[in-house]
């Protein structure tokens, strides 16, 4: 946790105090040959590393392509232009980023394209197990292969980006290069070299480079300067005073193996079940033809629904650069038959061994938190959309991930403007390419595996997410709230068979503390979070969202990209300082506090949009061109005397099983929704209490 709050630093800025670093003037610069680092170790046959190159050569395949047919209006500024590149960058987890201009001689071919600048931008390579700690033989050796996907993916999203703002751009990367990288990361002042290597400021262990080449013309950065300091002894610089990074950052996170993750989940209390009723015999399996955007998708919930539903989530260019990834991934997924174990990934037979190891394995890859559970039949989906077939339960275990949607981005958002739906998008894509790569990864060892991602899952994240122990249930009712970033997170889950040890699920108190809030649903813009109590739904306690009007919202606002707004105005949702720790454990460990930190929330203004932090160009995309938001931008911010209005006029519905499109409908099918008859079914809705009543009359 760092001591300092970043509310102050400008997200393009980066979370390294690069701006202190002494620099030169290009003209200045010597060119000297230098290599990107390698790792330190090789790796063994049963590493990640192997299980990589798939995912490159279909990330290589989307590095270039056309413009759109006219350009976006962005500004003529070039520094705002480099700015907003940076921060689309970093936003992708990049540490550095530079730009310079391109001169003849960075090409590597003769056939080139006219490009006028280079962005370079940084990966940092991930800290990996000891030797004898779990996951060391997947891990050890694979941080060059991990950075290179790492930083191809950034390629294809960022050159997509800049295309689909009316601009020429290709993207480049390891062995795929048409450029010189290290080259460009020296004169982009991202780097320098010397003795023969390229060295980051700041960074103690090594790293990979992207770059993409563009005719955007944007501000330049100043190379480093050879002989300066790359860490400046400046107190207020060394301890991350303004919140940038300490320097006792990564040696701090040493401390953890690397299979606890950032994050002390093993502090949280565990219970055998979950802090709400989960009725496993009563839950019924539904079909993914019944999930709301499914619905919109076949035009049960109207023409404009159903005309909005293939737009909405890439109404913005920059998640459109992450279409393809999202979309051409699915063919990867994996298998769902049983495989033969393969001796491939060392000594397999313990299973709390294998979960400690894909747990490493998936923070290594970037997942902000790994769970396991059984993947117990009701939480597989009983049927597809598309061909209306069966989905027949098929693997023993799910591991469960969740992805940080980036506090930062959140803090400049009202939740419900134009970047909202990158912020999914970048989580979703981020979880599937980590799951895709870690089933990849065990059915190389001979462990069928398959992964579910956003774009096709055949399991319902939520109980995983709830049964591995990575949340409770909270208010806003289909999302699953976390401890330590609260709602702020998208879920990705990739089920196998090679034998773990589940988690349990845990206990922190929300219960108590979302029966003292309201902040979400006070807020949500159209009214679909409950003002009310718990109830029961198809087996599972819950505050039952009205998930149509959400959907609805969603699909169709036309002042923003979708809406996760929800998640924003949590109080959970919190910065990583010291301070914010400090109130999440009074949150857990004094529940008579609740009322007053929800409170103090509100007081503090939490929740408001930091303008500071707003980094993303306002633009919508329409008929393939990205122009001015027609309908304007929502600028949301506090709205705490709407409350009582909005519980007076506040009418839920929800659809069980019963109201659902039955199972083998396809798309093809329209089921209009009937919302007489789902407002009738809240209204009738059993309680928790006498759902429980009901189950201790059955046990006697
Ligand atoms: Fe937005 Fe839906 Fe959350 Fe309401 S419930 S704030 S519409 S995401
Ligand atoms: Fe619970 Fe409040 Fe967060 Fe809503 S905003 S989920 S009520 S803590």
């Amino acid at each position: 946790m760092r001591l300092y709050s970043h509310k102050n630093r400008a997200f393009h800025l980066s979370s390294l105090a690069l701006e202190a670093l002494p620099r030169i003037e290009t003209d200045a610069l010597r060119e000297v040959n230098a290599r990107q680092p390698e790792d330190c170790h090789a790796a063994e046959q049963g590493a990640i590393s192997h299980a990589i190159p798939e995912y490159l050569e279909l990330f290589r395949t989307y590095l270039d392509g056309a413009p759109a047919p006219s350009r976006a209006p962005v500004p003529d500024d070039v520094a705002a232009r480099a700015n907003n590149l940076k921060a689309s960058a970093y936003f992708l987890d990049a540490t550095i980023g530079g730009v310079c201009v391109l001169q003849d001689s960075d090409w590597l071919v003769a056939e080139r394209p006219r490009h006028t600048h280079a962005f370079v931008y940084l990966i940092e390579f991930e800290r990996e197990p000891a030797v004898g700690e779990p996951g060391d033989k997947w891990i050890r050796g694979s941080n060059a292969a991990r950075g290179d996907l790492r930083a191809t993916e950034l390629a294809v999203i960022l050159s997509g980006y800049l295309r689909a703002m009316g601009f020429a751009a290709r993207g480049h990367a390891a062995n795929t290069t048409l450029v010189d990288i290290e080259k460009l990361a020296v004169r982009a002042g991202v780097v320098r070299a010397q003795d023969g290597m390229l060295q980051a400021p700041y960074l103690k262990g090594g790293f990979r480079l992207g770059v993409v080449t563009t005719d955007y013309a944007m501000a330049c950065d100043a190379p480093l300067a050879p002989e300066g300091v790359l860490e400046p002894s400046d107190p207020s610089i060394r301890m991350g005073m303004g919140g940038t990074r300490p320097e006792w950052w990564s040696d701090e996170l040493a401390k953890r193996p690397l299979h606890l993750g950032r994050y002390p989940m093993e502090k949280i209390k565990r219970a055998d079940e979950p802090t709400t009723l989960v009725l496993r015999e009563e839950i019924r399996r539904v079909p993914k033809r019944g999930d709301f955007f499914k619905r919109a998708q076949a035009g049960d919930m109207g023409a404009k629904a159903q005309q909005e539903k293939s737009r909405f989530a890439m109404k913005h260019p920059y998640a459109l650069g992450m279409a393809p990834l999202i979309q051409n991934m699915v063919p990867l997924q994996g298998t769902r038959e049983p495989l033969q174990p393969t001796g491939i990934g060392g000594d397999l037979s313990d299973p709390q061994r294998n979960a400690d190891a894909i747990k490493a394995l998936g923070h290594f890859l970037g997942a902000d938190f790994v769970g396991i559970c059984i993947a117990e039949p009701w939480m597989y989906y009983s049927h597809d959309e598309v061909e209306g077939r069966e989905i027949p339960a098929y693997h023993k275990y799910a591991v469960c991930m969740l992805i940080d949607q980036g506090f930062e981005t959140m803090e400049g958002a009202s939740g419900d403007d134009w970047i909202s739906a990158s912020q999914s998008m970048r989580a979703y894509l981020r979880g599937a390419e980590i799951a895709g790569v870690m089933a990849a990864h065990c059915r190389r060892m001979g462990y069928s595996a398959r992964s579910h991602s956003n774009a096709h899952s055949e399991v319902i994240h939520n109980p995983t997410i709830l049964m591995s122990g990575l949340g409770e249930v909270s208010r806003i009712g289909e999302t699953i709230l976390n401890p330590f970033i609260g709602p702020r997170s998208k879920s990705v889950v990739f089920t196998t068979d090679l034998p773990m040890t589940p988690d349990r699920p845990i206990a922190f108190n929300l219960q108590n503390f979302c029966d003292n809030c309201l902040k979400c649903a006070r807020e949500c813009p159209c009214n679909a979070i409950t003002y009310g109590p718990k109830v029961m739904f198809n087996g599972y306690e819950i505050w039952k969202a009205d998930v149509e009007k959400c959907t609805k919202y969603r699909v169709t606002q036309q002042k923003g990209s979708a809406c996760g707004r929800c998640m924003k105005m949590c109080p959970w949702n919190r910065e990583d300082t010291v301070e914010a720790e400090r109130l999440t454990w009074l949150s857990i460990d004094h529940p008579e506090l609740a009322k007053a930190i929800a409170d103090l929330d509100d007081h503090q203004g939490n929740g408001a949009r930091n303008p500071i932090k707003k980094w993303w160009f306002d633009l919508e995309m329409v008929n393939g061109v990205a122009m001015h938001p027609v309908a304007g931008i929502n600028e949301r911010d506090l709205s705490p005397d709407r409350g009582e209005k909005l519980a007076k006029a506040q009418k839920l519905a929800f659809f069980p099983p019963e109201l659902q499109p039955r199972g083998g409908t396809t798309l093809n099918e329209t089921v209009p929704v009937d919302r007489e008859a789902g407002l009738a079914h809240y209204a009738e809705a059993e309680t928790p209490a006498a759902a429980r009543r009901r189950q201790a009359r059955n046990s006697t």
